[in-house]
């Protein structure tokens, strides 16, 4: 562990390498204590480096040298500096030359997960960000490209099956057939963050898939011996995703083999190595069983998402980790168009802007604000965050809005043809649009530099006598963590006026400026754009698909928001109108709640639920998200200050109480007539119907009679798949009832055998809102199914208690944020990346009411005091205290 104060890099500090490696040889002996690594490399300065390149630093972290060649001569103990991070050696003969080092590590030991690694027994690798470093000493910088040969040997027991990636080039035994090798070769130039290797016994599920050019395309899934059957849905994924890309984007895959692993410990989703692509297993396993229609949905975006960076990220790759979103909000939104067009489009974008606000807007509003593309950073792996990966992507499909889908479409492939090959930046990739289309993207590039969501304050008038509308619209920008004065920036609103009739009157500004399919861009602070020949007062839709990252704030009546709900033509829209309703409806009762009062009626609001809930000319699936009303954080998040989180969750429980007893009957005839009959299928329109029955069959099971909780009962105990037999564990899991602790009983035993399905048990105890939570959280820490070393347990448990429990995270005697301080603590000493991003959870703190505010710091100051911290650890309670 790192205990010097560590130093912020910074993106003005870039400098180009002083030289290139552009050939590597790898020689790779895996042993689970002792693997021993022979690196090649061909280096040459670069001629891009300005001046003297000097001595030649190479980046090394928890492996143990043995020797040093330089162009084939054995270098003395004087003629090179090793420290625990480099290895410098000073003079550097003729250009270009060949370096050799041996080295070991221990991939038993590494707890980290970054590296060389053991995962239930199988060898593998996560070298994105700064990993490799911790494989051989290497320029771990992403602009230092090279071709890679790796050859690995092991014995052939433990590890059968030996991948790395590009093409198999050999492979053969050894000593006597004990041990066996294979060789692997990448002629595709990358970044060593892309390297990839893997030993183990594994199973393979195979299928093949031909190129539109012609290239026969070998692709296998490897996964644990006997899970094969589980792979069916992410190959089927995959082949949709390839040819998908090879449509939408002209982007065809280029090489002969794909290969794709699945392990149990991963510190993240899933990994874009170049052909070996590396997975958590959850994003890959999947049975009607063992999966509910959210992880099948989950599994065929990440499994697309990895195999968009193929060109997003790999052929075209990072200068610095400063520009990470121009690989991660750009790939984000090549899956998210992916999902619109395999899926319900609406319902995607639903999805996707439920998820920017819940995890982007309060990373915008706290203490750990950073631009899309950030300036500083202590640890890289710190800011592999909503901002860049989300916003990332709103900010890529803001361009598509501004330029059109064509002009889009150009400016991506003179992307593609400009810089394949390359490490680019965020500059190189705007510039292409602009060249591509001539459109002025100077504005454009501050979304890319400025943190903190932008407020539209918007003004409505109408005119009856002269039959014109005033919309006069004010970008807010409010002030961030080292940002107090923001530029305005250019914002695409996608608009209509809805006319009495419920339909779209055509849009004419009287400045003659263009308002093309309802589009207006907005460039200065504030501005108003005038309507002509408006026969009768309209309702303004505004931010139509939510045309951007933002907040809205327009003064719409009640029953203005009840008459979008019925007839906005944007279906998105009235999804949103749906929302902000019961939005304002949950605000005012937790208003009503802490001044000791009784909240009003939410009849006018049940009622239009209610008649759109029933609307059978709408999609199930998109009914299903009506239902879902804003969560106890979102609440928190438009609140704002002085958030009391048992207050929410006091009015939100009121008011699905009150929905589930006032819309009784349409619920109960939802439940009985969209049973889905025969076997299962994850298609969209089953999963649609499905969401709609689990969301009536939850209303029901809040109002808390003797019927509801047998209604819940009997649906998780006749369950023929996960998606109802795990719904209904979340419904049992809020009730104060026998038939609770039967139903976790009952999944325990069926499902004990199994690592995957198990964590819906840990997680779905983790988010109960009952007073007993802390002390069954507590409790689990020690149940022999949990691991803090695995963290999809942590996740599953910890983070789930964290992130996805507000009233017991946030108790008022503050045991909650201790409990969560020392679990921090406790992985910080051997996964610092998992205990930062757990820590991240107190990103709200400021904004709790005095009481739990004063708490929550106590606990972040003993985090900030204790010793010894990593890097990861000090940067973001650095920030939350700052
Ligand atoms: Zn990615």
């Amino acid at each position: 562990m790192k205990t010097d104060t560590p130093r912020p890099i910074l993106l003005k500090d870039y400098r180009p390498p002083n030289y290139l490696i552009y050939a590597v040889n790898l020689d790779v002996s895996l042993d689970a204590t002792r693997t021993r690594v022979r690196s090649r490399l061909k280096i040459k300065r670069n001629p891009a480096y300005p001046g003297n390149p000097g001595p030649l630093r190479l980046d090394g972290e928890m492996i143990e040298l043995e020797s040093v060649r330089l162009d084939g001569r054995q270098l003395g103990p004087r003629e090179y500096q090793v420290t625990d991070k480099e290895l410098v050696v000073a003079g550097v003969p003729g250009d270009p030359f060949t370096l050799e080092t041996s080295t070991y590590c221990d991939p038993q030991a590494n707890k980290a997960l970054t590296g060389l690694y053991l995962s239930r027994g199988i060898y593998c690798t996560q070298c994105e960000a700064e990993g490799f470093r911790r494989i051989t000493y290497f320029l771990d910088r992403p602009d230092v490209l090279a071709a890679y040969t790796t050859r690995i040997e092991a014995d052939r027991s433990a590890a059968p099956v030996l991948l790395a990636n590009g093409d198999l080039v050999e492979r053969g035994t050894l000593d006597g057939g004990k041990r066996h090798y294979a060789v692997w070769r990448d002629p595709h130039p990358k970044p060593c963050y892309l390297f990839a290797l893997v030993g183990g016994n594994l199973a393979s599920y195979a299928s093949e898939f031909t190129t539109a050019s012609g290239r026969k395309v070998d692709l296998r899934i490897h996964v644990e011996p006997g899970k094969e059957s589980r792979c069916a849905w992410a190959m089927d994924s995959l082949k949709r995703a390839m040819r998908w890309d090879e449509e939408r984007f002209g982007r065809e895959y280029d090489l002969d083999v794909f290969n794709i692993v699945a392990v149990s410990d991963f510190n993240m989703g899933a990994m874009e190595n170049k052909g070996l692509n590396i997975f958590n297993d959850a994003l890959i396993l999947a049975s009607p069983e063992t999966a509910t229609d959210a992880s099948f949905a989950a599994i065929e975006r990440v499994i697309a998402h990895e195999y968009f960076h193929n060109w997003t990220g790999n052929r075209i790759t990072c200068r610095d980790w400063f520009q990470l979103c121009l690989k991660e909000g750009l790939t984000v939104f090549r899956d998210q168009e992916f999902c619109a067009d395999q899926r319900f489009a609406t319902v995607e974008r639903i999805r996707d802007v439920r998820n920017l606000k819940a995890a982007q807007f309060p990373e915008d509003a706290g203490p750990l604000a950073h631009p899309v593309r950030p300036g500083r950073y202590i640890e890289i792996n710190n800011f592999y965050t909503a901002t860049v990966y989300n916003k990332g992507a709103e900010v890529v499909r803001m361009l598509q809005t501004l330029l059109g889908r064509d002009g889009f479409r150009k400016g991506m492939d003179l992307y593609f043809e400009r810089h394949d090959g390359q490490a680019a930046t965020v500059e190189d990739f705007l510039a292409c649009f602009q060249d591509a289309t001539g459109k002025d993207l100077r504005q454009f590039m501050t979304w890319y530099s400025q943190a903190g969501t932008p407020e539209l304050v918007c003004k409505f008038k109408y005119d009856p006598r002269t039959h014109t509308a005033d919309l006069t619209i004010a970008q807010v920008l409010p002030p961030t963590p080292g940002e107090a004065k923001k530029k305005p920036l250019h914002i695409p609103v996608q608009l209509g006026l809805v006319g009495n009739d419920g339909k779209d009157l055509s849009l004419t500004l009287t400045s003659g400026r263009n308002t093309e399919g309802g589009l207006i861009e907005l460039t200065k602070r504030t501005e108003t754009f005038r309507f002509r020949d408006v026969p009768s007062r309209p309702v303004p839709s505004l931010l139509r698909g939510f045309s951007a990252p933002v907040n809205l704030t327009i003064g719409l009546s009640d029953a203005d928001l009840r008459f979008l709900m019925a007839h906005d033509s944007d279906l998105y829209n009235r999804w949103q109108a749906a929302q902000d309703y019961a939005t304002r409806v949950l605000v005012a009762a937790v208003k009503d709640i802490r001044a000791g009062q009784r909240a009003a009626k939410p009849t006018d609001f049940v009622t239009a639920l209610g008649v759109t809930v029933a609307d059978e000319s709408l999609d199930p699936g998109y009914r299903a998200q009506f239902m879902f009303l804003p969560s106890e954080s979102d609440l928190a998040r438009v609140i704002g200050r002085d958030v009391d989180p048992l207050a929410i969750h006091e009015a939100r429980r009121e008011l699905r109480k009150a929905i589930g007893t006032a819309l009784y009957e349409p619920l109960v005839g939802i439940y009985r007539r969209y049973e889905t009959k025969g076997p299962y299928s994850p298609a969209p329109e089953p999963a649609g119907r499905r969401a709609l029955r689990n969301a009536a069959l939850g209303y029901l099971t809040c109002r808390g009679k003797a019927e509801d909780v047998a209604r819940v009962a009997a649906h998780f105990a006749q369950a023929r798949n996960a998606t109802d037999e795990v719904g209904a564990l979340g419904m049992l899991s809020e009730l104060r009832s026998p038939e609770r602790a039967k139903a976790f009983d009952r999944f325990y035993e069926r499902w004990k055998g199994d690592h995957l399905v198990i964590d819906n048990w840990f997680a779905y105890q983790a988010a109960s809102p009952l007073p007993s939570a802390l002390g069954t959280v507590t409790k689990l820490t020690r149940h022999p199914l949990f691991s803090i070393k695995n963290p999809n347990k942590v996740r599953a448990l910890l983070g789930t208690f964290a992130m996805g429990n507000p009233v017991n995270f946030n108790r008022p005697d503050g045991k909650g944020y201790d409990f969560l301080a020392e679990r921090v603590l406790e992985i910080d000493a051997f996964n610092p990346q998992v205990a930062a991003r757990l820590l991240s959870s107190f990103r709200s703190w400021k904004a709790l009411e005095p009481e739990r505010r004063r708490m929550a710091k106590k606990t972040l100051q003993r985090i900030a005091a204790a010793k010894p911290l990593s890097p990861d650890v000090l940067e973001i309670v650095g920030k939350m205290l700052e």
